[in-house]
């Protein structure tokens, strides 16, 4: 990058088809943008023309902030590309309001060929010319070769390569003016978090689950998580824990959401006073039920959980089903066609991938659990009224000895262990 960029360009894709609520999403976009660099310490103005949001980057800025700023923009679900960028009004294209200036343009393109070195001499270079405004009088693939004379003669960069260019340098002419770019980064897509409403994420310390909670952010949704932990997690131990660190690296797609970090203590005690077959499925329709509860508390409308079918026992269709059973809301599981390794090169592309694989002292007690692959709703019902003759009263108690962190792009904002209280009554669990 170069002193000249003074625009960070973010293009969005499915929100531009959004018909009458084109509006809506676009301003949460921009909202959301303004949101992330803020927590970044950057407080600059997002705008947009048409169909194109921007970031104004004052004069000045030093190298490591455009840096930051990047990063956070790229991590905003909604956008698809995020490019910084060399951007002259209109006014300044046409002096004289009718001749554009083309050595304006190419003055601006020659400072990208500067600020760009090839990595080997053979390296090879395109000139994309967009001319999306279509008044600007001079032809597409005119420009283009005047250009690319000019970046030859500059002498860094000598190969044309039309077709798979090693470089790229654009010109995107637009009604408001034209921009000069030579990297692009991607964003994650999709549509801005808050436009799809609320969901409760079940996030274990494992690869599949981060990946689907990330999925459900870019699809628009915003959430809160919850992690059942085999002891109650102390305060003071929040910043060594591996399901918080991946919470909050979530949180940078998700923006604000909060982590309950709830005990199976009680659930586990009841077990031991009542032993019962179907552990492992008893114990994923507590957390089911425990994350419906909070789902209510904070007024969530569906769970998202990393299952993928067939992946392990708990996973089968039927165990699937019998999932779904214990609790009244839809039970998103975006993994459910995927393999493995498809899963993990997404956890790779988010960043959840390192942090997921390390060792984790509090899983132990789940994979000793007997696994079956094949469950009925009627039987797991009667053995619950069972063991645990007060249900409500499980989750109650496992809630009161819950952790809460909020965490806001990235951060970890504050944590308390008020537990969370359902805003309903009569709550079906
Ligand atoms: P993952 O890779 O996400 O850990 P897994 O392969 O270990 O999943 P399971 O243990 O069967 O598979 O868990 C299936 C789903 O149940 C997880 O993806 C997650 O959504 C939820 N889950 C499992 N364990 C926990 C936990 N301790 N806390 C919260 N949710 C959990
Ligand atoms: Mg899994």
């Amino acid at each position: 990058m170069h002193p000249g960029i003074n625009r960070i360009l973010i293009n969005y894709g499915e929100i531009a088809l959004k018909g009458r609520n084109y509006s809506r999403f676009k301003s949460r976009l921009i909202n959301n943008i303004r949101h992330r660099l803020s927590r970044a310490g950057i407080d600059w103005r997002v705008a947009s023309h048409h169909d194109r949001v921007f970031v104004e980057i004052p004069e000045g800025t030093p190298q490591e902030v455009l840096e930051r700023a990047l990063g956070a923009a790229s991590e905003v679900p909604g956008a698809v590309w995020v490019t910084p960028v060399t951007w002259r009004a209109t006014e300044q294209l046409y002096p004289d309001g009718t001749t554009p200036d083309c050595d304006l343009i190419e003055s601006l393109v020659l400072t990208e060929g500067q600020a760009r070195e090839p990595g080997r001499v053979d390296e090879s270079f395109a000139i994309r010319v967009n001319r999306a405004d279509k008044r600007f009088p001079v032809r597409t693939t005119e420009l283009e070769r005047q250009l690319g004379a000019a970046i030859i003669a500059q002498g860094k960069w000598q190969r044309v390569n039309l077709d798979e260019p090693d470089q790229a340098f654009a010109v995107d002419i637009y009604p408001e003016g034209v921009y000069v770019r030579s990297e692009r980064r991607r964003g994650p897509g999709g549509l801005p978090v808050g436009s799809s409403g609320h969901v409760v994420s079940l996030l274990s310390g494992g690869i599949d689950s981060p990946v689907a909670s990330w999925l459900l952010a870019r699809r628009g949704c915003s959430m809160d998580f919850v992690h059942f932990t085999a002891h109650r997690v102390s305060e003071d131990s929040v910043h060594d824990n591996k399901v918080i660190g991946l919470a909050r690296h979530l949180s940078r797609y998700s923006l604000r959401s909060r982590l309950y970090l709830v005990p199976y203590v009680h659930f586990d005690a009841a077990l031991m006073t009542r032993p019962a077959s179907y552990e492992l499925m008893l114990f994923r329709r507590f957390m089911a039920r425990i994350a419906q509860r909070l789902a209510h508390c904070n007024d969530a409308s569906a769970l998202v959980t990393g299952d993928s079918l067939g992946q392990v026992a708990s996973q089968t269709l039927e165990n699937i089903a019998t999932h779904s059973s214990s609790v009244s809301m839809p039970v998103l599981r975006p993994l459910i066609g995927l393999d493995k390794q498809e899963i993990v090169s997404l956890a790779r592309r988010i960043g959840t991938y390192e942090t997921s694989i390390e060792p984790y002292k509090d899983c132990c007690a789940l994979i000793s659990r007997n696994p079956r692959t094949r469950s009925h709703h009627g039987t797991l019902s009667r053995i619950e009224r069972r063991v645990f003759p007060d249900y409500t009263g499980l989750i109650d108690a496992s809630l009161a000895d819950a952790l809460c962190v909020e965490l806001d792009s990235g951060e970890i904002v504050s944590v308390t262990d008020t537990p969370p209280v359902a805003r309903e009554n009569g709550v079906a669990e």
